[in-house]
């Protein structure tokens, strides 16, 4: 049936306004948490294609922590990079929270006439949670600036102040909370992060701790007073120690600072670096080194860098902690083009897929990093890895368990002519270890450098199980792997094509060296001496 323009014209006017029609609306107002969670399953069901709505646990209330992934790549293309925002953890700094609402709006409502919007939701995965202290939020109260309800979470915890911490030891318990986002970025690999809080204008990155010993007494101050939870950072302090700490330098210090940049320089106030009020000071460019304006223990800012290799920054959006509902339309426009400039950044450097090079199967590592940067990353359940880096010269260093570790150079060039980021794509194919297994009697001797107690030694495995044979040197290509199980044994795998009959074996290891032969073969002939001495002795 052919279609004249009219009645194609027609057919769009009709989908638009089912389109619009359909768009939750979203008014620039506070939500609580049963018409943020109402929003949220609203626009999952208006745009099923462009978003997927999943909880990562529930707090002590019982409010789950809803995330809404946004995404038009499909599931099974490669190299898709995973970003993640998060507000609210501090339950009464509240603005983010509606944010990262707006956020979500614009992307679906913008899909198709915005081609930043439409060039990062096809090439991103962003996972967005409005609200990481909904208990929290619950109770605090709008339009407190400064002290207020609603920090902490419903046991009184600051949930900034409860992630496991590399600098010192972190006795506060694990909370609902911090064990849903640990667990959320062990099940995921996230390349970029942001957390959204207000009290202050100015993007902090890390380090935001520092090694126990290089703590002085105000440091020790600044994190034990009661009043540093509940108080600007300066407030309770005399005046020459709001002079700026020593910052805490990262590995990767310059992508940090580079990410900072790109905020506050694309926020209209925040690179002016003004404080908020005369008890703040000033920073230069908007950007701060966490510790070097307070450090502090058990952030999840470090927790996320140090433990999953994600680089978060702390964006601090609203010198009020809690807005009024009239100034959010400000807030959202103040946010909006930063918010979009800071999740193309994942795009900014090298990424690829590590493989087995013999089976071409995906390899699951985290010993990946840069030469020269002592910060590990790892890959996706798909062996896919991504690294935010500048322009430059580098060289990717990557250890597996049981294959040989592989060092490739790469550059990643200068912004080019195109309008998007555009990262360097690295395919690595790793080797697979390849070791002699020796049998003599039932021993099994491995000639050089044995794995550790438990490791694994995966061989390719091309041919069949032939039996063991005294004396026999067996190639490692009858083994699909060698475990070993204890310090004294050996436990043999066959290979699949192996006859699936013949029982695995355990055998007694002596030496793994070529003293462990030497030593077999001196027992024989001490056995043989005898045998001749006791014959000779007869006769
Ligand atoms: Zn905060």
């Amino acid at each position: 049936m052919l279609v004249d323009s009219k009645q194609l014209w027609l057919w769009w006017s009709i989908l638009l306004f089912v389109g619009v029609y359909s768009t939750p609306i979203l008014n620039f107002e506070y939500h609580n948490y049963s018409a943020l969670s109402q929003y949220l399953h609203n626009m999952a069901t208006a745009y099923p294609n462009m978003t997927r709505l999943y909880s990562i646990g529930e707090t002590l209330r019982k409010h789950k922590l809803w995330v809404l992934e946004l995404s038009t790549a499909p599931k099974s293309s490669f190299g898709i990079p995973s970003v993640k925002l998060i507000a609210n953890i501090h339950g009464n700094e509240a603005a983010g929270r509606e944010i990262l609402l707006h956020l979500i709006q614009f992307f679906v409502t913008n899909y198709t006439n915005d081609e930043t919007v439409h060039w990062l939701l096809e090439n991103t995965r962003i996972h967005v949670l409005p609200s990481l202290n909904p208990d929290g939020f619950e109770i605090s109260v709008e339009g407190k600036c400064e002290i207020g309800p609603g920090r902490e979470n419903a046991r009184f915890v600051d949930l900034n102040r409860s992630f496991p911490d590399h600098f010192q030891s972190n006795t506060k318990p694990r909370q609902y909370e911090t064990q849903a986002i640990e667990d959320w970025l062990s099940n995921n690999t996230f390349v970029l992060s942001a957390s959204l809080h207000g009290g202050a204008l100015v993007a902090n990155y890390p380090y935001e701790n520092v090694m126990e010993n290089t703590w002085d007494a105000a440091y020790r101050l600044l994190n034990t007073s009661e009043l540093s939870n509940k108080m600007s950072p300066w407030s309770h302090l005399p005046p020459d120690m709001r002079e700026p700490y020593p910052p805490s330098i990262s590995p990767d210090d310059d992508v940090f600072q580079h990410l900072a940049v790109v905020y506050a320089s694309t926020h209209p106030t925040m690179h002016f670096g003004y404080p908020c009020n005369r008890m703040d000071r000033e920073f230069q460019g908007g950007i701060t080194n966490g510790a070097a304006w307070y450090p502090l223990t058990g952030g999840m800012q470090d927790y996320n860098y140090i433990y999953h290799g994600c680089m978060e920054i702390t964006l601090e959006i609203s010198c009020c902690k809690y807005p009024l509902t009239h100034d959010l339309p400000t807030l959202w426009d103040d946010n909006r083009d930063a918010l979009l400039k800071y999740i193309s950044q994942a795009h900014q450097g090298v990424r690829g897929v590590i493989r087995d090079n013999n089976t071409h199967q995906p390899v699951l590592t985290s010993g990946l990093k840069i030469e020269g940067r002592d910060s590990y990353f790892r890959t996706s359940s798909r062996g896919e890895f991504w690294r935010i880096l500048l322009p430059g010269t580098y060289q990717l260093q990557v250890q597996a368990t049981g294959y040989e570790p592989q060092t490739i150079k790469f550059t990643v060039p200068q912004k080019r002519l195109e309008k998007h980021l555009t990262p360097t794509w690295l395919d690595v194919n790793m080797p697979p270890v390849v070791r002699k297994a020796t049998v003599v009697s039932d021993q099994v001797l491995l000639p050089t450098n044995p794995p550790d107690e438990a490791s694994t030694v995966h061989y390719t495995a091309t041919q069949k199980m032939v039996g063991l044979t005294n004396g026999h040197t067996l190639s490692p290509a009858l083994f699909t792997e060698i475990t070993l199980t204890s310090t004294d044994f050996v436990k043999l795998s066959n290979t699949p094509e192996a006859d699936s009959h013949k029982p695995e074996k355990l055998l007694s290891v002596e030496d793994a060296g070529s003293d462990g032969i030497m030593w077999t073969s001196m027992k024989y002939m001490v056995i043989l001496n005898m045998i001749f001495v006791f014959v000779l002795l007869f006769i």
